[in-house]
């Protein structure tokens, strides 16, 4: 039956096609061909499947299909000389060697051209403690920690650190290390991290997704976004480009290393027990605070990361809109892996690539959508989400001109619980989808699924949070203020409160999801079914799905939580903080009177309002944008919705406000009464972002 085009209805027959379209099998081929080989940003076997990419898009009829590249700042660690930590005994003799590779475990993870363990633009360099002294465990290396140790009298400077991973973004971890003048960082991944099941390797991977103990998680160290030589313009050919020395890029040395060897040095350390928390899930191993090294050791970390310029190459592939050829839909991941890149990106492209071909399939039936589509392959995310903020950066205007969403497809498959992030004008659009297909684990809708593991904490509705940053939702979301989401299947936390364990180690493997996480691809296919059933929904809906009143709903919450912690401090520096209050119950009743008209009208608006009315929803977070961005933060232009200071991971609510106040009660004079002033002047300027933005919806309904 031939399909035809007309608005978007929920029990139409183009979302039943596009949920049985969508193939396991396929994907699970795609993903094979993907993760065969490891494909750095910017390496042939990167190129080559850039050029794989775009000859599915191709295949699937799409009408544009480019290959767009940009020279960029790239990092490496040297191939013939590895990065190294050693220890040495009193006498000068070298007593331990960290690893620089994975074990092979598996067939599937012996390729010789896996990249050694490194942490990209970390600098090459040499430094040592002295003999018996001058190594210091900071736990996580977040802020918090760094507080503790200072209550505890333990002195950082000059020191090198050993943090564990997780909670936060490793480049939050080495920015902290470095402000407070110590001379190297080395972060491990602990067992109570990776390994929650034990460390026989009867229990750790290829017998379970739990990290071996060489498992070592690579992953950038830059702070910005995009090209480091290029902050805020694109890498095009003749862009001007600053100076290597310019760019700003972690200045101390910083290396990775599985649990295997953190036991070797975390054993030899003494000073002060780990206060209560601090210690992971080696056994026999105290997790002292140092600085002292028993037995009169001396550690060296020596790293040859070198940076270098490279190319790396977007895939932008569009399917041309029927009515309103200029309004884009757009979806991307990022192709780029630290190794085999089977949970990070890769499952990520084979539900990119899959959705590709069932657009392809419904097009040769005769539907076309009523806007754009724009599918995107990006390059170089690991090092910054590089490509994808050098296409933002290019073509700026013309996305917030025309740009109705951004829907980030990576690492969609890493545990079988869905969750879904975004710009609150998404979240009730996402949730009507996840009722018209099917659960990946379970009888019953993906909905139900979902609920049913909200109702484990007692919620009577899936909680939705905002995006914190890390993928490349980033430039669209807090640089272009585009709609911005992204929907995973990620770790069941009724079981354990762990991210990925093997992310970014030599054992993200096709073996890995094939055979542990994602056996017969039913996840990753679900993944696919709901971009697949979201972009349908933006692309033909008339009258476009966003939920305008959730907007000014969750900004008042993100208040409510800097009032919790800050109310008095706000109230004592800027008595009418009420004013921002009511600006926002503003925004609050102009969203809701509109929305509420919206409903009402509809059916008999002609197009020209129609598209009017699309366009202020659609445009209305732009309204929140700093020109010159957040204090310190020129990539972060979002005033409302923006990454956390501290955990570029995290998402904050009001993140000028949350940065501003930050210990403020430590400060005293002259910096005490300008960091007042910077408030009030903030204050005011949210105030009147609240108010032009309800004026904004006025009129034209
Ligand atoms: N996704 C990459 C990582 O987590 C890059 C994140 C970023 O640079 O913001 O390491
Ligand atoms: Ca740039
Ligand atoms: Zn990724
Ligand atoms: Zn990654």
């Amino acid at each position: 039956q031939r399909l035809t085009g007309g608005d978007w209805d929920e029990n139409d027959e183009i979302n039943k096609r596009i949920v049985d379209l969508v193939d396991a099998d396929n994907i699970r081929k795609e993903h094979k061909e993907l993760t065969a080989k490891p494909h750095l940003a910017g390496t042939d076997r990167d190129d080559y499947l850039a050029e794989m990419i775009q000859k599915r898009f191709k295949a699937a009829g799409f009408d544009t299909s480019d290959l767009v590249p940009y020279d960029v700042l790239l990092s490496f660690p040297d191939p013939s000389n590895p990065n190294l930590i050693t220890l040495e005994d009193a006498a000068g003799t070298v007593i331990f060697t960290s690893k620089y590779k994975e074990v092979p475990l598996e067939k599937d993870d012996a390729d010789p051209d896996f990249i050694h363990a490194f942490n990209a633009y970390a600098p090459a360099g040499d430094v040592q403690t002295d003999i018996g002294t001058g190594l210091v465990y900071v736990n996580y290396g977040r802020e918090e920690d760094f507080e503790k140790l200072a209550e505890l009298g333990v002195s950082v400077t000059g020191a090198i650190l050993i943090a564990r991973y997780g909670k936060i973004f490793r480049g939050n971890k080495l920015l902290h290390a470095q402000q407070r003048g110590a001379k190297g960082l080395i972060i491990f991944s602990d067992p109570m991290d990776v390994a929650l099941n034990g460390t026989a390797p009867e229990d750790v991977y290829p017998n379970s997704w739990w990290l071996p103990g060489s498992g070592m998680q690579r992953g950038t160290t830059f702070m910005g976004d995009g090209d480091p030589l290029t902050p805020g313009w694109p890498s095009t050919e003749h862009a001007y480009r600053l100076k290597e020395e310019e760019a700003d890029l972690p200045t101390i040395p910083c290396q990775p290393i599985g649990y295997d060897d953190a036991k070797v040095i975390l054993e030899k350390m003494g000073g002060r027990v780990a206060p209560e928390g601090w210690r992971g899930g080696l056994k026999n191993v105290a997790y002292n605070l140092g600085p002292e090294l028993i037995g009169d050791y001396k550690l060296r970390l020596v790293t040859h990361n070198y940076i270098k310029r490279q190319r790396s190459f977007n895939v932008i592939s569009t399917v041309k809109g029927s009515v309103e050829p200029d309004r884009y839909v757009l979806i991307g991941n990022h192709r780029d892996a630290w190794g085999y890149g089977a949970s990070d990106p890769s499952s990520g492209t084979a539900q990119l690539i899959e959705t590709a071909r069932v657009v392809g399939v419904l097009l040769g039936q005769g539907w076309r959508p009523r806007r754009t589509l724009v599918f995107c392959s990006w390059g170089a995310e690991e090092y910054g989400l590089i490509g994808s903020t050098e296409w933002v950066e290019e073509h700026l205007t013309k996305l917030q001109q025309r740009a109705v969403v951004y829907i980030n497809a990576d690492t969609c498959t890493r545990g079988t619980m869905f969750e879904l992030k975004g710009s609150p004008l998404t979240w009730q659009a996402i949730t009507r989808l996840t009722k018209l297909m099917p659960a990946v684990k379970q009888e019953g809708s993906l909905y139900r699924e979902w609920m049913e593991y909200h109702e484990y904490w007692n919620r009577t509705e899936p909680k939705i949070s905002t995006l914190g940053s890390g993928s490349d939702y980033a430039p669209f979301a807090f640089y272009a203020g585009i709609p911005s989401l992204m929907m995973t299947f990620t770790t069941d936390k009724r079981k354990y409160d762990v991210f990925f364990p093997y992310y970014h180690t030599g054992y993200e493997t096709f073996y890995m999801l094939d055979k542990i996480v994602d056996p017969g691809f039913r996840i990753t296919q679900g993944c696919s079914r709901i971009v697949g059933l979201a972009l349908r929904y933006f692309a033909d809906s008339h009258l476009l799905p966003f939920h305008l009143p959730q907007l000014p709903l969750t900004m008042k919450e993100s208040l409510e939580g800097v009032k919790k912690d800050y109310h008095e401090t706000l109230l004592s520096i800027y008595p009418k903080f009420s004013l921002l209050e009511e600006a926002v119950d503003d925004l609050t009743d102009a969203a809701q009177l509109f929305d509420a008209t919206l409903k009402e009208r509809v059916k008999d608006m002609d197009p020209v309002t129609l598209r009017a009315v699309n366009d202020q929803v659609m445009k209305i977070e732009q309204l929140f944008l700093l020109p010159a961005g957040l204090p310190g933060r020129p990539e972060s232009r979002h005033a409302v919705f923006a990454p956390s200071q501290f955990n570029n991971y995290a998402a904050a609510g009001f993140p000028g406000l949350l940065d501003l106040l930050y210990k403020i009660d430590t400060l005293q004079g002259q910096e005490r009464a300008d960091r007042e002033e910077a408030i009030k002047k903030h204050i005011s300027q949210l105030t009147i972002l609240m108010h032009a933005a309800a004026k904004f919806l006025k009129d034209l309904h």
